[in-house]
């Protein structure tokens, strides 16, 4: 076949794919629903571009300020020490390792305090599935914190840490939700969700909860009244269909609950984990932007999409703001997970209010209600960034 002939017929697939695509376009602006073959193809076939811009059409109909929020917070891990042994973590250790650790309260709290004193406003607080950890514990540690810094939010306990803490204690999930409720506990972070199909957590995370106990701490957690993030974990043995069945769940729980603030993707980092023998490079980060919009059209029913520099690198975090984010995660004071995978990040306040307002946005801090509280100049209009050199 002669060049000009495949040319031809890549321009008639183009084409034809777009003009698909327009129908899915006006999907979103007639405010329907997509199914889930429609998803799927906003995934695996819209050109970039033409996905990016109808994300940030749904963006800025949704936030028409052009606002960018993030928040402050610190990510202290009360132990390493854990039996679910993920296949993707390189963060657990076993209870005898050399660097093994348990914090005591005051250990954290003091961690917390330090935090505070460079301005973190929330905590965010888990850690691995340590037997000897119990709720009593759990409670002394958020007492601790209150004591230490009586304003800051606490933001604690994955889902995935709450189903082995009520198996570990035999009671219900409720119940122990309902004592993090009385110890003045209103939001809970969304980590462990990976990629919510079964066939993906029996490869890389088989003792961990399963999709059902998953979405069942999420869907308690919301009938008492917490809020929730809800994360996915993607880059490993995922199709591309079990990111929109992730989605999917994610979104058939929010129209019956509403408790999801927002919806947090990252890529998996092989660094010394198990999974890296099978997994050798993360995910490229045009995959990640792909994502962030896909998921601000398909999770019609979530507020908040988030795009990080952090869980990426700056561009694919600056990338995701013009594909369909609102909200630019947390300027993060201690992280330790990532860390241990390879995967250093650090920045300052500044820095992030810088690496916002380069990709055209009005930095906004916020607090883990998603509540402003500073918001920062706009950038210089497009064109107008300074005198030209003499
Ligand atoms: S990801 Fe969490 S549950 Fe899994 S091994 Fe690591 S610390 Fe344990």
């Amino acid at each position: 076949m002669t060049t000009k002939r495949i040319l031809t017929i890549c321009k008639r697939d183009a084409d034809t794919m777009h003009e698909q695509m327009m129908t899915e376009k006006s999907v979103a602006e007639t405010n329907t629903r997509y199914d889930r073959k429609q998803a799927l193809d906003l995934l695996t076939d819209l050109p970039m571009g033409e996905l990016m811009r109808l994300a940030h059409q749904e963006r800025m109909r949704r936030f028409p300020d052009s606002r960018v929020s993030f928040v402050v917070d610190t990510n202290p891990n009360y132990t390493n020490v854990c039996v679910t042994r993920c296949r993707f973590c390189a963060f657990c250790r076993k209870a005898g390792d050399n660097d093994a650790y348990l914090l005591t309260p005051g250990q954290l709290a003091e961690s917390v305090r330090m935090a505070a004193d460079k301005g973190a406003t929330t905590v965010l607080l888990q850690g691995g599935h340590n037997p000897v950890v119990d709720i009593g514990l759990w409670l002394a540690y958020i007492r601790a914190i209150r004591d230490a810094c009586p304003g800051m939010h606490v933001h604690p306990f994955s889902p995935a840490e709450i189903a082995f803490m009520a198996d570990k204690e035999k009671i219900s999930v409720a119940e122990v939700l309902r004592m993090l409720w009385e110890a003045g506990i209103r939001t809970i972070p969304g980590g462990g969700a990976e990629i919510l199909t079964e066939r993906v957590r029996r490869i890389i995370a088989p003792h961990k909860a399963g999709v059902d106990a998953w979405l069942g701490v999420c869907e308690t957690a919301h009938g008492i009244g917490f809020k929730t993030t809800a994360t996915m974990m993607f880059g490993h043995v995922e199709s591309d269909a079990e990111i929109i069945d992730h989605l999917l769940r994610l979104r058939d729980l929010q129209d019956s609950t509403a408790g999801f603030t927002s919806f947090i993707p990252w890529s998996f980092k092989p660094g010394q984990t198990d999974l890296a023998r099978e997994v050798k490079q993360p995910a490229h980060p045009a995959r990640y932007v792909r994502i962030i919009a896909v998921a601000r059209l398909v999770l019609d029913n979530f507020t908040h999409i988030q795009s990080s520099w952090f869980s990426e690198n700056i561009a694919a975090g600056q990338l995701g703001l013009l594909a369909g984010a609102d909200d630019f995660g947390g300027v993060l004071v201690e992280e330790h997970v990532h860390r241990e995978a390879g995967h250093d990040r650090r920045a300052t306040v500044d820095n992030v209010v810088t690496i916002i307002r380069r990709a055209g946005f009005t930095p906004a801090r916020r607090d883990s209600n998603y509540q402003v509280r500073d918001i920062y100049p706009a950038p210089l209009p497009v064109g107008t960034g300074g005198a030209a050199p003499a």
